[in-house]
């Protein structure tokens, strides 16, 4: 098993299994796709048999026209969804996920079981904990950021509360290992700290809107100035205000 740093785009997974290999997330262009893709030949000879998406996000999913044409494409079914709507033309197109799944799927390569498991909205509404028991290893994508800020995609039906509910069902799985999109791997302290970090974030804000403070007053009250817009990039909320807007949204 291996984290696929380099390239662009995020970290991809691979695990390799007795008939083939699964890949996890497909880098950002089809031309870093193809470079690990070369990378892997040089360390086995077996087929890939399904590539995983952990979620819809570009830098996931863009490389996929870099892969073999007609590979078995995975994901959870809301990510399914969101590159369905986002997604209308262009070679990507020909490599949304042929299968899909509500809560978890298991995957076979001989005795190497995979689990896939969808515990609920988080940083987009279709995130996949991709799980070896036996190797006691955890993929996560993006559901975790070390050493900045989480980024919660809202527009995507993402939820920083989401985000805390489903680490803390990460917690329960028997792994020591966990990988992610955007870092290094990371071990049970690691995460346990990532997920206090948070919740104290949110702690924070809530007792601010309970004392009837507005979005400006609690930004400046803690500080968060936002990040500046990049052009063709849909605005990036900070987490402060994510996490407001969660708190106040009328439901
Ligand atoms: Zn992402």
């Amino acid at each position: 098993m291996y984290e696929i740093v380099g390239g662009s785009g995020a970290n991809s997974g691979l695990i390799i299994g007795e008939k083939g290999y699964f890949l996890i997330d497909a880098k950002m262009t089809p031309q870093s796709a193809k470079e690990m893709l070369a990378a892997i030949a040089r360390i086995t000879q077996l087929p890939i048999q399904a590539v995983i998406l952990t979620h819809s996000d570009g830098d996931h999913v863009n490389g996929l026209p870099g892969l073999p044409e007609g590979v078995t494409v995975i994901s959870h079914e809301n990510t399914y969804q969101e590159m369905k709507q986002a997604i209308t033309e262009g070679p990507v197109l020909n490599y949304l996920p042929c299968i899909t799944y509500k809560q978890e799927l298991l995957l076979r390569s001989g005795k190497i079981a995979v689990h896939l498991l969808h515990f609920g909205p988080g940083h987009t509404s279709g995130d996949s904990v991709v799980y070896l028991p036996e190797e006691k290893v955890a993929f996560l994508g993006d559901l975790i950021f070390i050493g900045r800020e989480p980024l919660i995609h809202r527009q995507k039906g993402g939820n920083s509360f989401g985000v805390v509910k489903i680490l803390k069902e990460v917690l329960k799985l028997e792994a020591t290992s966990f990988i992610h999109g955007h870092g290094e791997v990371i071990d049970r302290f690691e995460l346990q700290k990532a997920i206090a970090d948070l919740e104290a974030r949110q702690t924070q804000v809530k007792t601010l809107v309970d004392q009837g403070k507005s979005l400006d007053e609690i930004k400046a009250a803690l500080n968060v100035k936002d990040a500046p817009e990049v052009a063709g990039r849909p605005r990036r909320p900070s987490l402060v205000e994510i996490i407001y807007l969660e708190l106040t949204e009328k439901k």
